[in-house]
């Protein structure tokens, strides 16, 4: 098997459980920063594994266009490309390209779209979606899926929300079939060792810098990324709930994709622009309709506190941008409350960012010191403040999981929130 989730404790509709993936067991409900372009934005690696971040995102769209599917299936995937030895999730690239890219043309074949960097145009299917994500060889792929807009009239979300159905159905087949092609598989490792060696023979006319732009078989990297641990195993493909904002559709997307039968589901679709309340509804009325013993990933949400009552919904998996991106731009999260260090109130400030957080931000440096960096433009204040705000919302859905395994419901106390439309 290369997916097994088991349920350790219910309290109410909320589960503490464990994930068992290729190359980590997860505990859940569990938060997953989001490493687009297989970084985690001025986080490093050996940082985050501190902060104690079980699983990672990648975004497959950024990816495929930079540095390409073939550089990191060649480097050994995901995990050997940037040296992550825990379990990593891939996005279908499908949200992406219906939000960066331009010029896009929808078909029941795909997507042709045009790169946001460069204007290049490009081609996405169910089928070129899976292709990318097994040559990432994240553990976890997700189904390729039409993101609907908001707002939509219900003839347009019941007709993207069927044609998701039948891409998660070209998504599964694709991915059944071509699956033991992963990077780090017995099998993959062997078609990736192939072009490695030939390229090793010396070769006179290729002596230029880039004409190996890959190292030779034996890399010890290499070999741990495509390591004999992982022989049999294989990804596992998720599938996405669609259905926009109407309970009907979403219950039909639910079924459908069931009927499709995959080892974990996600809901999609949501943090498009709808109110709060309206998000919280959909979640709320989807999660009856997906099976109780597979993991639920709600995707792309939210702040602290509906991390927390989203896993108090039974909710197992979620990631989100905010607490990277709201700490580029100087907003912190903290037991106390949202912080924008950029005030001027903070510039005599010795105390700690947060007194109640033990991430190494809050051990070492100061209110003052925290604001001067963000104030003066300096890298160090993204780094230290991502840190810190990865590290509330890690904590937060630790705690979260203890208060299940206590039979408790976990609360926020005060208003560590940000409103949805505090401008970043
Ligand atoms: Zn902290």
């Amino acid at each position: 098997m290369s997916l097994e989730f088991s349920i350790e404790q219910t309290n109410g509709k909320a589960r503490a459980g464990r994930l068992e993936t290729p190359h980590a067991e997860i505990q859940t409900p569990v938060f997953m920063p989001v490493g687009t372009i297989a970084s985690v934005k001025g986080v490093p690696q050996d940082t985050l594994e501190e902060l104690g971040a079980q699983i990672i995102l990648g975004n497959t769209y950024h990816l495929y266009l930079r540095p390409g599917v073939e550089t990191v299936r060649k480097l050994g995937g995901l995990h050997g490309f940037m040296t992550w030895n825990r379990a990593i999730l891939t996005d279908s690239g499908g949200f992406q390209v219906f939000s960066l890219s331009q010029l896009r043309k929808v078909s029941e074949e795909g997507v042709t779209f045009r790169s946001h960097l460069d204007g290049s145009s490009h081609f996405f299917s169910p089928e070129s979606a899976m292709e990318a994500q097994i040559g990432l060889g994240a553990d976890i792929l997700m189904a390729f899926d039409e993101c609907t807009e908001y707002p939509a009239d219900r003839a347009r979300v019941e007709e993207s929300m069927a044609m998701t159905a039948r891409w998660a159905a070209r998504s599964k087949q694709y991915f059944e079939q071509h699956k033991h092609r992963v990077p780090w598989s017995q099998a993959g490792a062997e078609a990736l060792e192939r072009p490695a060696r030939q390229s090793s023979a010396p070769n006179p006319a290729k002596a230029g810098r880039n004409s190996e732009p890959f190292p030779a078989s034996g890399s010890p990297r290499l070999t741990n990324a495509s390591s004999p641990t992982y022989a049999g195993q294989t990804q596992s493909l998720f599938g996405i709930v669609q259905g926009g904002m109407d309970p009907a559709l979403r219950k039909e997307s639910a079924e459908r994709t069931i009927e499709v039968g995959f080892p974990g589901y996600a809901i999609g679709g949501l943090s498009v622009g709808e109110p709060r309340e309206l998000t919280r509804e959909i979640v709320r009325s989807t999660l009856e309709h997906l099976p109780a013993d597979k993991p639920r990933y709600l995707m792309g949400v939210g702040t602290p506190e509906e991390i927390v009552e989203y896993a108090n919904l039974g909710v197992d998996m979620m990631d989100c941008v905010l607490p990277t991106r709201a700490a580029r731009h100087g907003l912190l999260f903290t037991s106390e409350g949202k912080v924008s260090i950029k005030q001027a109130r903070y510039a005599r400030d010795a105390g700690p960012l947060d007194p109640n957080c033990r991430c190494r931000v809050c051990q070492r440096y100061s209110r003052a010191y925290l604001r001067h960096l963000y104030a003066s433009n300096e890298v160090l204040a993204q780094v230290l403040n991502t840190i810190h705000n990865l590290s509330f919302y890690l904590d937060t859905m630790q705690r979260v999981r203890h208060s299940i395994l206590l039979g408790e419901e976990y609360r926020f106390l005060s208003g560590a929130g940000l409103d949805r439309n505090l401008e970043l």
